[in-house]
């Protein structure tokens, strides 16, 4: 059998951890733009310096040779045959396959604003290559700005705080993370960054970039009609699904990516998904996931993604956590929000008919785990004996007999 696995990322390396395990005797093929096996959640490690090329690498030593994989890298995928199972890469090789799982993850989008492609110093943070030019420009560069303020945004402010360069970060919503974080929450990675001396720009566009006669970047025009100088623009905007290759194919896609359905599968046979390439879930462990799913699929052993929570983040920035699930602000009063502060520490719940669709905890996270399992469980928050602040894992084994799950409302 000839297993392919497009993409060395989250989704398409565990997808590879897991074929080798299950099909120890069939062919396994990697196909891959990127040369080098990193993890992009700690891409800021290597622009600030603390970890180079090698440590990004999350896989085992020798992953690739001891399980025999054929790696053919810094190669992409063109098209796909799916009557004849023939894969085309840019190189011009063809690549025939049993089974294939497509697991290309997203690439920056870079939004519609003048110059923004055609000037030169304008990049997004998503591969190892972006970084590593980043870090190439820093010796000629001054003025750095960071053009929206969401989970990658920050990532590459954080990796540059040191290096003594003005810091510019322009969001077009009113707040640092506004998605994943209310005010409060985000009001305290603000300031934080403030007192690194970062400049932020909230409620504010880039409308244009300005060019110097070389055709670098040299300014930015902004919505407010300020023009600040940028001789370096990090552009962290949003990203866009790698599914070029599927045009003219019968696979299908939605407006945000592939669609493949909780075993993995596409709409044509031997073809799965995995990953950011849905467009659907972009967070790590979403990905790593979905591609041990597909590939336990892949070779016959049914498992079903059963997650239930659709968006959930967990960060560290300038040493504050903070874990948002769902949405930070309830989308009118008919949700009800219970809030829990002391120094250091805020804990808001938002729900409704007392089950919980949005949280933040920002300080000490330890009460996550517990948050993570009403969620999961469905527990209605209106019932229970106790403060939803107070409980405790105690709480969780209080089963009824035939372990239906009683918790603390009965
Ligand atoms: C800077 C940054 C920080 C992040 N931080 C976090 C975090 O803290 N926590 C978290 O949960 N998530 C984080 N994420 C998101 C997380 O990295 C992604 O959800 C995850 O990488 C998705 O994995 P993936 O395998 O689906 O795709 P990707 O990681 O996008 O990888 C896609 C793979 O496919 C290859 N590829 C693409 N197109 C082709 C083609 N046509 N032919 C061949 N190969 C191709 C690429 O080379 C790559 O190997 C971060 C992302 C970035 C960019």
């Amino acid at each position: 059998m000839e297993y392919v696995v497009v993409g060395a990322s989250a989704a398409g390396i565990n997808a590879l951890k897991t074929l080798a395990k299950l099909a120890p005797n069939d062919n396994l093929t990697l196909i891959s733009k990127d040369e080098a096996i990193h993890s992009r959640c700690i891409l800021h490690h290597y622009l600030e310096g603390s970890r180079d090329v090698s440590q990004l690498n999350f896989t085992d030593a020798n992953f690739i040779e001891k399980n025999n994989i054929r790696w053919l890298k810094g190669v992409s995928l063109t098209a796909i045959d799916t009557s004849t199972q023939v894969l085309t890469l840019s190189d011009g090789k063809k690549v025939v396959y049993d089974k294939v799982l497509l697991a290309t993850g997203a690439s920056t989008f870079f939004p519609p604003v003048k110059n923004i492609k055609d000037a030169a110093n304008v990049i997004g943070l998503r591969n190892l290559d972006d970084a590593i030019f980043i870090k190439e420009k820093l010796p000629q560069v001054e003025n750095i700005v960071v053009m929206g303020v969401g989970l990658v945004g920050i990532d590459a402010v954080e990796g540059l705080l040191h290096y003594g360069k003005d810091l510019t970060l322009v969001e077009f919503g009113d707040r640092l993370l506004p998605i994943q974080l209310d005010h409060k929450a985000s009001q305290r990675y603000q300031d934080a960054f403030a007192a690194y001396g970062v400049k932020q720009r909230y409620n504010t566009a880039v409308q244009e970039v300005l060019m110097d006669e070389t055709g670098k970047v040299k300014e930015l025009a902004l919505s407010d009609g300020a023009t600040i100088p940028c001789d370096l623009l990090i552009v962290a905007t949003g990203v866009r699904s790698n599914v070029q290759f599927l045009e003219g194919t019968p696979v299908e896609t939605d407006r945000f990516g592939m669609l493949f359905n909780p075993l993995g599968e596409t709409n044509v046979a031997n073809v799965y998904g995995a990953g950011d390439v849905s467009g659907k879930n972009p967070i790590w462990p979403a990905a790593v996931k979905e591609g041990i799913i597909a590939a336990s699929n892949m070779v016959g052993q049914k498992r079903v993604l059963t997650d239930f929570f659709a968006s959930k983040s967990t960060m560290t920035f300038l040493k504050i956590q903070t874990m948002s699930l769902g949405s930070p602000i309830p989308a009118d009063d008919t949700y009800q929000v219970e809030i829990r502060e002391s120094p250091g520490q805020y804990k808001k719940i938002i729900h409704k008919d007392g089950i919980i669709t949005g949280a933040v905890i920002q300080g000490d996270l330890s009460y996550s785990g517990i948050l993570t399992q009403l969620v999961k469980e469905q527990i209605r928050i209106d019932k229970l004996k106790k403060c939803v602040f107070d409980i405790n894992y105690s709480d969780f084994f209080n089963m009824t007999e035939n372990f239906e799950f009683g918790f603390c409302t009965d």
